[in-house]
């Protein structure tokens, strides 16, 4: 049997204003796939092919589309580039037995909102309504009507940090596998939850979403239900359909999908109060008071407001210039996303004092660049990126020609930093990722400002439908089934 498969991610961000461009993409097309498969190792895809394989389908890759990290909307001519290879691959198979994709599912160009149920209806219309589609989503995906109907199995992610990706991916498969070797009938129903949440707010091994974990274990449970999900939607992103949901898939019975989806969206509404930050958060000014007043460090304070992890770009540097004024030493502070200073910095030489303009001194794109003198440290290339540490009054500074998601450790020791010699470690991320935290004596939240702003509430949103909590605190909001 045949089976198309394929990845599209990107989680974009509506407040960056900066789009993202093709560049900013891993694009496989086809055998490439299968030939450079080690680009797949911490992806959904990867479960999506194994399954496939145990299976003995015959898998048939169309596209890979891997952002090097998040960011602002993508622009059209980006997307089209990427849904014209997809769809030019699939057409090149008759016949097709099933689809089995990997997508974010928050992912909104500059014109198109939906851009996941854009992909899915084009998947329909040529494969047809009889062809299983199954799909293997971010737990950050915000779900629309278009999806749902144009698929019959969405699963998500049930960690966050993301650590089941490849079991998500294997779970879709196994879905799919049911439909066409078991002939079973899925049958899927949903339920939108009125709801915006930062992942800062939803770790899954902390309270409420750890027992709200549970409500999905026991949903499982019952002999019918196949799989079960949530998804939470991504709160940097102003777009009506921007919800919460959740999502049963179960053999044929309609009626059960239903009832266990409104089970969970209910189970998530009563715990509407109970989602707060899972690192203590507090402003910059505050958080380094506390971190002064500590024994041990490093302390590391997340510059919150402007994480590449979820679209921000990592150029806004106000935490910066804050921490300079008040003098502070032994600090690591970054990474800060500036091609131009990294290859002017590059280019004088490790040793040599500089004057350079960097960054963006806040989050209006007109604020312009804040010129510093640095001297540089060490510079390395590691991966794809070129970075500089640079030392700007005893604060050491790593600026970057590309934004870093600031998961790997091995980045930093790369520049020859020793993350025990500072007192305060201030990384632009969200939630310290779990790789750091051995080297962590403290860790807390700085709402800083940037296009990853945590405080949602305070964030003039236009278009995101209302009321939805937390903007609207409004206790009767129902969940409204997908159509
Ligand atoms: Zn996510």
């Amino acid at each position: 049997m045949k089976i198309i498969v394929g990845l599209i991610h990107h989680e974009s961000n509506s407040f960056n204003p900066e789009l993202t461009d093709i560049e900013e993409f891993k694009i496989l097309k086809g055998e490439e796939i299968r030939e450079k498969g080690e680009a797949l190792t911490r992806t959904s895809l990867k479960g999506i092919i194994d399954v496939l394989v145990k299976h003995n389908f015959e898998v048939l890759p169309t596209v890979v589309a891997l952002p090097t990290s998040e960011g602002g909307l993508v622009k059209r001519e980006a997307y089209n580039y990427i849904k014209e290879i997809y769809l030019e691959e699939l057409s090149k198979h008759e016949k097709i037995d099933g689809v089995c994709l990997d997508l974010h599912g928050s992912m909104t160009t500059e014109d198109l909102d939906d851009a996941e149920g854009d992909i899915l209806a084009e998947t329909r219309k040529m494969v047809g309504n009889e062809t299983p589609i199954t799909v293997a989503l971010d737990m950050h995906a915000m779900v629309t009507d278009k999806m749902m109907k144009n698929a019959d199995a969405l699963v998500s992610y049930r960690t966050a940090p993301h650590l089941d990706k490849y079991e998500t991916g294997a779970k879709a498969a196994d879905m799919l596998a049911k439909a066409l070797k078991e002939n079973i009938k899925l049958t899927m129903a949903g339920y939108k939850i009125s709801y915006l949440v930062s992942g800062e707010k939803s770790e899954t091994d902390k309270y409420p979403m750890n027992e709200l974990l549970r409500r999905i274990e026991e949903v499982d449970k019952d002999q019918e239900v196949l799989y079960s999900s949530y998804c939470l939607g991504f709160p940097w992103a102003d777009v009506e359909f921007n919800t919460a949901s959740s999502i049963v898939v179960a053999r044929g019975n309609k009626n059960k999908a239903e009832s266990k989806a409104r089970y969970l969206a209910d189970e998530f509404w009563k715990k509407r109060y109970d989602f707060k930050f899972t690192t203590p958060a507090y402003s910059l000014e505050e958080a380094l008071k506390i971190a002064e007043g500590e024994r041990e460090f490093p302390i590391f304070i997340m510059d919150s407001g402007d994480n590449p992890g979820a679209g921000s770009n990592q150029r806004i540097v106000e935490p910066l210039i804050y921490l300079k004024s008040k003098g502070y030493k032994r600090v690591l502070y970054g990474s800060v996303c500036d091609k131009e200073a990294t290859e002017k910095l590059k280019q004088a030489g490790i040793g040599k004092q500089q004057k350079i303009l960097l960054g963006q001194r806040n989050t209006d794109p007109q604020s312009g660049k804040v010129e510093l003198t640095c001297t540089t440290k060490n510079i390395r290339k590691y991966g794809d990126v070129t970075s500089v540490l640079a030392q700007i009054n005893g604060i050491d500074v790593i600026i970057s020609d590309k934004k870093v998601v600031m998961t790997d450790p091995e980045f930093v020791f790369s520049l020859g930093v020793r993350l025990e010699e500072y007192r305060i470690v201030m990384f632009k991320s969200g939630y310290l990722a779990p790789e750091y935290k051995p080297y962590a004596r403290k860790v807390m939240l700085a709402l800083t400002p940037g296009y990853t702003y945590q405080e949602l509430e305070k964030i003039p949103y236009k278009r995101v439908k209302r009321p939805i909590f937390p903007l609207d605190k409004i206790d009767t909001i129902e969940p409204e089934p997908f159509s």
